[in-house]
């Protein structure tokens, strides 16, 4: 359980970071919820997710492409709650084009979200995780962090980052309390990858629903996409005490996928 522990997950208006931060604060934890949406859908989700769960649920609306606005989330976030005891770095974009068509501001944007986004708000959370003595880094990686799909240059360039960028953090705290580790979930029907099933087709010429039977799915063994319920249920578990001896993991989580 997770009572007097605050969560910030980043991207968690939505998907699999919603699924998290539902699941923290089920355990006990004070949520910070961050993401993009309706401001009112927003608002009813932080009443909801208190109300059910007895918890002090906060939002902050930061853009995580902007330094400036993960610093300024961080700051609030620590002055109300003095430690962000769980940090799980979730928000991702995607965009899906050849690499000699790949939008330029594309191509900055998925670093920076994917990628940079996590560096800002992991050495922001450190100094008070090291005086309590206790953290836990959940990033939330990819299949795609272990091996490439054409067509994905940044996405996949980023979630590699995320990868080095876990064990060298978790290296780093490891004699302090601190966990550092990378999930990497396969397909996850999400609004992420259903707004990627038309650009995809389009690269590769053939109808939506070739690309869940023949692109999508066909990477994952068990032929079923992966539930945000078991992205979040491991991420508890890489919270919890009985995790301290994970550290620098990067776990997959895809339907035997990487193991071809
Ligand atoms: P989603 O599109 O459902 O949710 C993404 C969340 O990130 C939303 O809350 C959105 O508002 C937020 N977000 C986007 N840009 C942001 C920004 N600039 N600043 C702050 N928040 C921002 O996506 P999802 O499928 O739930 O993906 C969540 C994470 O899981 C991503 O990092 C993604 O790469 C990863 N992932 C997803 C899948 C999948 O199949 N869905 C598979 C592997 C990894």
């Amino acid at each position: 359980m997770f009572i007097g522990k605050t969560a910030l997950v980043t991207g968690s208006t939505s998907g699999i970071g919603l699924g998290i931060a539902r699941t923290l604060a089920a355990q006990g934890a004070n949520i910070i919820l961050n993401g993009f949406g309706d401001a009112a859908a927003i608002a009813r989700l932080r009443d909801e997710l208190a109300e059910q769960y007895d918890v002090q649920v906060r939002y902050d609306g930061a853009d995580m492409s902007r330094p400036e606005a993960i610093e300024d989330m961080m700051g609030k976030a620590l002055s109300e709650f003095g430690c962000i005891d769980l940090l799980v770095n979730n928000a991702g974009i995607q965009h899906v084009a050849p690499v000699d068509e790949f939008p330029v501001d594309k191509w900055y944007a998925i670093l920076a979200i994917n990628l940079s986004a996590s560096f800002h708000t992991t050495r922001l959370a450190l100094p008070a995780m090291k005086k309590k003595g206790f953290g836990r880094i959940v990033n939330i990686a990819s299949a795609h962090a272990l091996v490439a799909s054409p067509y994905k240059s940044a996405y996949v360039t980023a979630k590699h980052g995320v990868a080095g960028f876990t064990k060298t953090v978790a290296l780093e705290v490891a004699e302090g309390g601190i966990t550092v580790n990378a999930v990497c979930p396969g397909y996850v029907l999400t609004p992420l990858v259903e707004q990627q099933i038309p650009d995809t087709a389009k690269a590769r010429g053939i109808t939506p629903d070739e690309v869940v039977r023949n692109v999508l799915l066909a990477a994952q063994p068990t032929k079923k996409f992966v539930t945000v319920e078991q992205v979040a249920a491991l991420t508890a578990f890489l919270c919890s005490d009985d995790a301290a001896s994970i550290t620098g993991a990067i776990l997959p989580l895809e339907g035997g996928w990487t193991a071809q």
